[in-house]
């Protein structure tokens, strides 16, 4: 597989600092989804190993968390340095597993490092308060500690960043952490905890179990050490799990669905306008939470915004990853095929133009041609649901009550985006969105300084950011009598 370090490439699970084949000898699959083949194998682990890594997890807890944070911060920052030294060969084998182009891949593995790095520095700042006293012979104080032993379950969209942006600030807090990594990506995962062990986060602190989605997924949630589940996925996933924490009330943060407007108003920058619907829109295939869904552009610059639209996605490069040029890999697997198609008819038989694409691509596989629909109604499946591929669906509006109206009639609130130059404008529609993140006049808004989440169904909490880490901690009040 020309890795440089042949041993960031795992084929065993990592519990309590050891590399573990499934007790039953079961193993899954995974498949380079440009070409279909092969590229090994994980183990297929159940409740058993699971609840060995949890309890490795409470063992190794009170160690963790009784570090300096200097302490974990210095191993965090050796983590980060190795993320960065390794970028090669880990964005070699996520185009391998996940299919996006090389340079994305390497992209992201600068943005998952950098989680770890940005939150190397926050565990130094993990400040409590002293309250003045409501009565003179007492004094409050309130201290944060680390919830203990969390959970992580995270998608295949992102293989390494949706693990650091959890990791990160666990264990920056002092919390430790078994992830159970989607099983179409897990080797990202399993080259991010070599990595780990050999930056000297101790053992049981960092556990990657790899397996059954429902044991490994249904004994996270149901035991009662695990104390925090954070999870980045889909809605009706998030909600399921949520409700099986529930029962014994764990702490939950949730990443879920988006379905992004992308507004362009009269007055925007067409150009710039067009670039970060690229962005937006194209970006991993369409396969990101905060990908553009559904752009809305007023009457005015319609046809002009369109018709450069389709010239720019029209030199869109689909291929293998790995081949030099490429912008645009293939999609996941045929589910996601199934879905873009369904939205695309869907949308054609309520009365939308195709401009551009449309239908399978000629390399075959899951390669998708990026597509464009033009007057799209607003009663299209794609205007409430999610699409998660290359689909560009462009809906027409007359003023900006009408899109606001649309752009907020979803269950869905992660990001949204709107390019406008009116000062005023650009206040009373960023305030009006029903939304986590806005982006304005600007198509890319993820990174590790900013609170990334949504409302509504999009999910609870934040990741990144000083606010990312006060996910794993607790508030604890300590009252001071008799003074
Ligand atoms: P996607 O459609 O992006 O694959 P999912 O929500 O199905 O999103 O998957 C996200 C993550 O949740 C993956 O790691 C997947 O294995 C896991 N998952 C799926 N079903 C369950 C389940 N019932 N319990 C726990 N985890 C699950």
């Amino acid at each position: 597989m020309q890795l440089k370090d042949p041993q960031l490439l795992r084929q065993q699970a990592y519990i309590d600092g050891q590399w573990l084949d499934a007790d039953s000898g079961q193993t899954i699959a995974v498949n380079n989804p440009a070409t279909g083949e092969i590229i090994g194998h994980v183990p297929k682990m159940g409740r058993a190993e699971t609840r060995r890594a949890i309890e490795a997890a409470e063992k190794a807890l009170p160690a963790w968390s009784a570090l300096t944070a200097k302490e974990r911060a210095n191993k965090l920052r050796r983590w980060f340095e190795l993320l960065m030294e390794n970028q090669d060969d880990l964005g070699r084998l996520m185009t391998l597993e996940q299919g996006k182009p090389l340079a994305e891949a390497k992209g992201e593995i600068a943005y998952a490092a950098s989680f770890i790095e940005w939150f190397a520095e926050e565990a130094k700042r993990v400040y409590g308060d002293v309250i003045p006293g409501h009565q003179p012979d007492k004094r409050l104080i309130v201290i944060k500690q680390p919830i203990g032993v969390t959970a992580a379950i995270t998608p295949w969209n992102f293989p390494a960043a949706m693990i650091t942006r959890k990791a990160g600030p666990a264990l920056a807090a002092g919390c430790t952490m078994v992830i159970k990594p989607a099983s179409q990506t897990p080797f990202s995962a399993l080259a991010l905890v070599e990595l780990a062990e050999r930056a000297g986060i101790p053992k049981g602190v960092l556990s990657v179990v790899t397996g059954s989605a429902g044991e490994v997924g249904g004994e996270l949630t149901s035991n009662p050490i695990v104390r925090k589940l954070s999870f980045t996925g889909s809605t009706e996933i998030g909600r399921q799990l949520m409700a099986e924490c529930a029962q014994d009330i764990k702490k939950v943060s949730l990443e879920l669905g988006g379905n992004a407007p992308f507004i362009v108003f009269d007055d925007a920058d067409l150009d710039a306008a067009v670039e970060g619907a690229l962005i937006s829109k194209y970006r991993n295939n369409g396969q990101t939470c905060v990908c553009a869904n559904r752009i809305y552009v007023q009457d005015g610059v319609y046809d002009a915004f369109a018709e450069k639209l389709i010239a720019a996605v029209g030199k869109l490069k689909i291929g293998n990853g790995l081949e030099d040029g490429t912008t645009t890999g293939p999609l996941i697997d045929e589910k996601a095929v199934a879905k873009v198609q369904e939205h695309i008819e869907d949308a054609v038989g309520k009365g939308a133009k195709l401009a551009l694409g449309g239908k399978p691509h000629a390399l075959g596989g899951t390669f998708f041609e990026p597509t464009i629909l033009l007057d799209v109604p607003k009663t299209a499946a794609v205007a409430k649901e999610e699409t998660f591929g290359p689909l560009a669906p462009l809906f027409r509006f007359k003023d900006e009550a009408e899109v606001i109206a649309m752009a907020n009639d979803t269950e869905f609130g992660l990001a949204s985006y709107f390019y406008a130059r009116d000062l005023g404008r650009v206040f009373r529609v960023a305030e009006a969105l029903e939304y986590g993140m806005v982006g304005i006049n600007t198509g890319l808004i993820s990174n590790e300084v900013a609170p990334f989440g949504g409302v509504k169904a999009s999910g609870l909490g934040r990741e990144g950011s000083k606010y990312g880490i006060e996910d794993y901690l607790e508030i604890k009040y300590m009252c001071l009598g008799g003074i």
